[in-house]
């Protein structure tokens, strides 16, 4: 069930043990041929989904769309939260269903950039409600499913491509990423690096993209999404029982 469609007197009869689940976006660049709202979008249509598949056991909020993205600000429209604001805002969300009496809080993220601030968010959380016992705070990216996917690329277009292919400008797919070459570090997300880098997207491709867009298709997109809403619902069937 949706938390927004419940009144406040539909929430306080709720039984307390359903998993509560926010999924979380991002507002950013995604290369010339996708929209800012990619991320938002497609993690949102994964949410829908596994709440239909468990609409008694889910319990969802609406998706969050401002993300941590200050590494693709040199494109423009793209909007960042600062890392405070992002962990005050998360545990301005989570702490009050805490407090309610929910226990089992999924965070569906939808974003790399996510994954470091959420952590931090996490562990604030805990500090912050001195760790209520019986708490589990867990956090799946949607590409958990697609350990391939990167920003803007194949998989990422063919998504969008069958989900909103009205907002996919095909002519535009392309990643254009600039030559670099080290034993240590790659900007392949996959390859395990040696040292740690931070870059901008700005540094490191001439779109915004990486991968290979250009091969995108729908029909991938509609195989992809299956397997990540798949693999969400198995996690939500093994956190029941945690
Ligand atoms: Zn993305």
């Amino acid at each position: 069930m949706k938390l927004g469609e419940l009144t406040w007197a539909e929430v306080e009869e709720l039984e307390k043990d359903k998993i509560v689940v926010l999924p979380f976006g991002s507002f950013e660049q995604h290369g010339r041929h996708l929209p800012l709202l990619t991320d938002t979008m497609i993690v949102t249509a994964i949410a829908e989904r596994v709440e239909a598949a468990h609409p008694e056991t889910v319990l969802l909020l609406p998706t969050l769309w401002l993300g941590y993205s200050p590494h693709h600000i040199g494109f423009p429209g793209t909007l960042t939260a600062a890392p405070n604001t992002y962990i005050d805002l998360l545990c301005q969300i989570l702490e009050p269903m805490i407090e309610l009496g929910f226990r089992k809080i999924l965070v569906l993220n939808g974003h790399g950039g996510n994954e470091c601030p959420l952590r931090m968010a996490f562990r604030e959380v805990k500090h912050r409600l001195k760790s209520p016992e019986g708490l589990w705070l867990a956090a799946m990216s949607d590409w958990s499913a697609a350990p391939e996917m990167l920003h803007a690329c194949e998989y990422e277009t063919s998504l969008m491509l069958h989900l909103h292919p009205d907002l996919v400008q095909m002519d535009e797919a392309e990643a254009k990423l600039k030559p670099f070459h080290s034993e240590f570090y790659s900007f392949d997300f996959h390859r395990p690096d040696i040292v740690t880098v931070d870059y901008s997207f700005k540094e490191i491709t001439k779109t915004g993209a990486l991968g290979h867009p250009e091969q995108a298709s729908a029909e991938m997109g509609e195989t992809l999404l299956q397997k990540m809403v798949e693999e969400t619902c198995r996690f939500v069937e093994e956190f029941l029982t945690w």
